[in-house]
């Protein structure tokens, strides 16, 4: 049962037909723009309009503002969904709002829309440029490539991966930690970005021996999400701290290094000492896995 993966994780719950192989057919993407059905998320600083905080507002393509219309993807009668990035629209009932906020209370077809806009989003924004020449590139594939018209490469959406781990010891207790930008009473679990030449369990192991000075072992695969802010895809995972427990902060990354049984945890956090992550988070997820259900106070989100 503890190795066995995330039920449920915020941002991975899209379920829409990204028609990756047809979306380099211009002529299709064009047709599916002008059907009348098609819908639009307008994105604007991470940010897009939202009804109640759970269900997104899209627009008409004519509503849009002028720009590349990304496409998203298309539910399983045919409806499009697209992505345009450009000042939010005025429309009655809705107001701004970003994945951070609204990611884990909206559906699953919204969540995993919204996900995968601000992805494109950030990625159009920061990579406008061929990296080999400098020359501007253009958008293909509906928003899923830019090419360089000097050179002819083609250049896809970056992702990068990362780690993220719950530490227990042999009294099954778990590791938490803050970063040293947090605020004083937040708490979570280890994380860091995988290096070049390394294995996704190699990063698990380094990471927690640079963050906090200890080995592990056991390192057990739990599940993923993409967190697209800006660029990543959390990579979860369990292990077993390996021979001493004597936690040794690397005070440049971590703070505030320590471990706790569930009565502890369940007392930080009554007390208001701790704050743990929100749901959003594939932090909170694996910690739940631990603590046996939801944590005490769990935030708003
Ligand atoms: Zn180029």
């Amino acid at each position: 049962m503890e190795n066995t993966p995330l039920e449920w994780l915020a941002l991975a719950r899209g379920d829409l037909d990204r028609a990756g192989e047809r979306r380099r057919d211009a002529d299709w993407v064009a047709a599916l723009w002008k059907d009348p059905r098609a819908r639009v998320l307008v994105v604007e600083k991470g940010r897009t309009l939202v009804a109640g905080r759970t269900a997104l507002v899209e627009v008409a393509p004519a509503d849009a503002p002028p720009g590349d219309p990304w496409l998203l993807g298309v539910e399983p009668d045919g409806t499009p969904h697209f992505a345009v990035p450009g000042p939010l629209p005025e429309v009655e009932g809705a107001e701004p709002a970003g994945l951070r906020h609204v990611g884990a209370l909206l559906g699953d077809r919204d969540s995993g829309l919204l996900t995968l806009a601000v992805a494109l989003a950030h990625w159009h924004a920061t990579h406008r440029f061929c990296p080999r020449c400098g020359t501007e590139t253009r958008v293909e594939s509906a928003g899923h490539v830019r090419v360089c018209p000097s050179d002819g490469s083609e250049h896809h959406p970056r992702v990068d991966p990362a780690v993220i781990m719950l530490v227990r010891d042999d009294d099954d207790r778990v590791l938490l930690a803050r970063g040293p930008q947090w605020p004083a009473d937040r708490r979570s679990i280890l994380a860091g970005f995988v290096e070049p030449g390394e294995s996704l369990e190699q990063a698990v192991a380094r990471e927690v021996r640079e963050e906090v000075g200890i080995e592990v072992r056991d390192v057990r695969y739990l599940g993923s999400q993409p967190w697209p802010l800006p660029q990543s895809l959390m990579l979860g995972f369990f292990a077993r701290a390996d021979g001493s427990t004597l936690l040794r902060p690397d005070s440049d990354e971590i703070t505030d290094a320590d471990w706790y049984s569930r009565d502890e945890l369940t007392a930080a956090i009554g007390s208001g000492d701790i704050i743990a992550p929100g749901p959003l988070s594939i932090a909170a997820q694996l910690i739940m896995r631990w603590y046996g259900g939801p944590l005490p106070k769990m935030p708003d989100f």
